[in-house]
């Protein structure tokens, strides 16, 4: 898609990408684009500043690595798909079925499918259209609109059945026109159930769990290790992923793959590597601490490199962080959005400043300005802001 640095090119891989594949992407990237790759919220990898010229170029590589596909929905699982050995059922190949059978034609591009293993990694923070998670019995809780919280559960659903299921759900988002999303429809679960004859049996649904956050170690079922590392405000340039790429190798890893949460997990590190990864991982500018302050600082891309940013918010995040250093209580969040869309933080925050200099508190991208700031004064009283706000 076209924005302010050239065209983005956006795609949730099938699974963990093997390294030398993702180091060719990475090379296509410097070659066809300007080297900046980024992982979104969602997990989704996306390269920037491609041009008319290189956009064929840079897809014939990525179609030559086997990496994408145009699948509609697109269909989102669980990272460690097959390699979590508290995982009884490998879903791998039930899911190639899956993807096989499962889609239709007419329905928005923005329905999204989300298939969850029950593993450590789990997706319950992920929203989606459509939700499948393994329970007990080879049986997958289905449940529809939202993240694992807030989605209206429609029961249990055999393995055999799944894609039959999801794909007269599908069929009942087109029936009510092109752009309609699992929250659109006009009937509770119940009634959606009994009106499509769906061959699910009821709930109860399967238990909360807590909140997942990547940066941290993962068990493989070969006795090896899965890690995740955040990527500072979403993003980085393909030398520092080239970097990444030779000390995970040089650790033993085999595969990497975005992740929900703006990381990358390393998967088949050797354990007793890990300490020293780590320390080589941080210095090259990767978080590794779920309590590191730019876990806290969202920011979109923000202009330029967006044509609809009215300010910078990338290049503001740092100071930002800095200037929130010990301040900002753990799980607040300070949304910097070059414009009221939002993207990057689509929910409340702590404090949002939206470009050129709209402060909200307690709001969202698009909610009413509490003050009028530039982004350097915004930087400036920050500390102020905070004090007053969390110090009582
Ligand atoms: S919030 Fe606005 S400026 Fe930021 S990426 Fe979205 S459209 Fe662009």
């Amino acid at each position: 898609m076209p924005t302010g640095d050239g065209l983005l090119a956006r795609w949730l891989p099938l699974g963990p990408i093997p390294v030398a594949s993702f180091a060719a992407l990475c090379r296509a990237g410097a070659r066809d684009g300007n080297g900046i790759v980024e992982v979104t919220q969602r997990g989704s990898l996306q390269f920037r500043g491609l041009r008319p010229a290189t956009v064929a170029a840079f897809a014939q590589a990525v179609d030559s690595l086997s990496l994408a596909t145009n699948h509609a929905p697109p269909i989102a699982s669980s990272p460690l798909l097959g390699l979590d050995p508290d995982v009884s059922v490998d879903l791998r190949e039930w899911l190639v079925d899956f993807r096989a059978q499962v889609g239709h034609e007419t329905i928005s591009p923005k329905v999204g499918v989300l298939v969850d293993d029950g593993g450590a990694l789990h997706l319950d923070d992920v929203a989606a259209d459509i939700r499948l998670r393994l329970g007990a019995s080879s049986r997958l809780h289905l449940s529809i609109g939202g993240t694992a919280l807030s989605a209206q559960s429609l029961g249990w659903v055999d393995m055999a059945q799944a894609g039959i299921v999801v794909n007269q759900l599908l069929e009942a988002f087109a029936a009510q026109g092109p752009a309609t999303r699992a929250h659109d429809l006009p009937y509770d679960s119940v009634t959606l159930r009994e009106q499509l004859a769906l061959k699910c049996s009821p709930p109860p649904c399967p238990p909360a769990r807590s909140g997942m956050h990547p940066l941290q170690s993962f068990k493989l079922n070969d006795g090896m290790l899965a890690r995740g590392v955040g990527l500072a405000f979403g993003y980085g340039h393909v030398t520092q992923f080239e970097a990444l790429i030779d000390i995970a190798s040089a650790a033993g890893a085999k595969a990497m793959c975005p992740v929900p949460g703006r990381a990358m997990l390393i998967i088949g590190l050797r354990p007793h590597d890990m300490d020293h990864f780590l320390g080589q991982v941080e210095a090259l500018g990767f978080l590794v601490s779920p309590q590191d302050i730019r876990r806290q600082v969202v920011a979109c891309a923000g202009a330029p490199a967006c044509r609809s940013g009215r300010m910078p918010a990338r290049e503001l995040a740092q100071s930002v962080a800095d200037a929130a250093r010990g301040r900002l209580p753990s799980g607040a969040i300070i949304h910097l959005s070059g414009c009221d869309k939002g993207c990057a933080h689509p929910r409340r925050a702590a404090f949002t400043l939206v470009g050129p200099g709209h402060l909200i508190r307690e709001g969202r991208a698009d909610g009413p300005a509490t003050d009028l700031v530039t982004p350097a004064q915004f930087v400036a009283r920050l500390p102020a802001l905070l004090r007053g706000a969390y110090e009582r």
